[in-house]
């Protein structure tokens, strides 16, 4: 067999390496309603309205009334590596906001139609730029910011074939949004299939949504957690051991207000279940833990819903103990020695 022959090292386009980037962070629909949700909390957002076609494959509106992007910042907004949010890596260390990459929009705008329309409180009026041209275009809006992202993965056929009906593709974004209405119960959200509104989340306490988005059945089969822990807290809700489901799709846990998808976490809480939860049955939790920046690494994976943490035991055992504490009136107890 021949060698294969030497081909020179070359930089990638721009264009390619978003590409490459967006394989990473879009997976579906969902993944840009996330993305673009993140953004809209980030800029402190109090309503937020999400509006899809074809299950956001053909299109997905998200508008908020958050502190916009000034017009000169608007062509920096879809650069790669290009970000308000930190600036070194001490701020990286602290960082509190959702985003801080600077990749999702330029990943977003090299695989789909992207614009953008927004406007900062001291600006006279709105600017539109559309991502694939750069083009500036005065617009009218209140203050706050629109993100179109329309016909994803238009570019990359292969990727499209991936993607499930638009009721799967619906139902994936709707829980998107589910999630950060969890950890946001101040901020309202509306998402709209088709001019339908098909989920209202309107602000209020955390009980308040709590309840609006899991339903009163589970604000009622399900017991306070409230754990404090020095740095460390865990609070939010665990479920009755005997309302446990054959599914695991109702198990929400949050780290500084991100969700993640952490295995030791989970492991934690099943442990809290082990002596009261039988066979294969899953529990349903909605957790928040928050800890000291400094001790917990996001940027793992550019998704950023796996994290690191600095001291993995004790963070283990405070979410188990946590949760330990919460169903304890609920736990078997050793029977008392019976008296022959
Ligand atoms: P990141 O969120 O990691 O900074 P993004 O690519 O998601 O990267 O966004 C780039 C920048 O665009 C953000 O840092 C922010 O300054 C600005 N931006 C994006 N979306 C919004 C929004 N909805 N409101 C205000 N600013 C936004
Ligand atoms: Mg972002």
């Amino acid at each position: 067999l021949a060698p294969p022959s030497r081909r020179p090292i070359r930089e990638l386009p721009d264009e390619l390496i978003s590409q490459i980037a967006a394989g990473e962070v879009v997976e579906r629909p969902a993944s840009v309603v996330r993305e673009l949700v993140d953004n809209a909390l980030d800029a402190g957002a109090t309503r937020i309205a999400v509006r899809l076609i074809a299950g956001g494959v053909r299109s997905i509106v998200i508008e908020d009334d958050g502190q916009g992007i000034a017009a000169a910042e608007l062509p920096l907004a879809l650069r790669r590596h290009a970000t308000s949010k930190i600036g070194s890596l001490h701020d990286l260390e602290q960082v509190m906001t959702m985003g801080f990459r600077g990749e999702a929009l330029a990943a977003i705008g090299s695989i789909a139609e992207l614009s953008i329309t927004s406007r900062t409180m001291d600006a006279a009026h709105a600017q539109r730029i559309d991502g694939r041209t750069g083009e500036l275009q005065p617009a009218a809006r209140a203050v706050g910011t629109t993100v179109e992202v329309r016909e994803l993965f238009f570019s990359t056929p292969a990727r499209r074939k991936f993607l499930k009906s638009d009721a799967t593709e619906l139902a994936h974004c709707l829980e998107a949004v589910r999630r950060h209405a969890l950890a946001r119960p101040e901020v309202g959200f509306e998402v709209w299939h088709e001019g339908r509104l098909v989920e209202q989340w309107r602000p209020g306490d955390a009980q308040q949504r709590l309840r609006d988005v899991l339903g009163e059945a589970f604000a009622r089969d399900s017991r306070e957690v409230a754990l404090q822990l020095g740095p460390l807290s865990v609070r939010g809700r665990a479920g009755l051991p005997e309302t446990a489901r054959a599914r695991a799709d109702l198990q929400y846990v949050y780290v500084n207000g991100r969700h993640v998808r952490d295995r030791l976490l989970a492991h934690g809480v099943r442990a809290a279940y082990e002596d009261v939860l039988h066979g294969s049955r899953q529990p349903s939790y909605v957790l928040f833990m928050e800890i000291a920046p400094e001790r917990v690494d996001v940027n793992v994976h550019p998704t950023k819903t796996e994290v690191r943490f600095r001291d993995s035991r004790e963070v283990h055992q405070a979410v188990r103990r946590a949760v330990e504490a919460a169903l304890a009136p609920s736990r078997t107890r050793p029977a008392p020695d019976a008296p022959d």
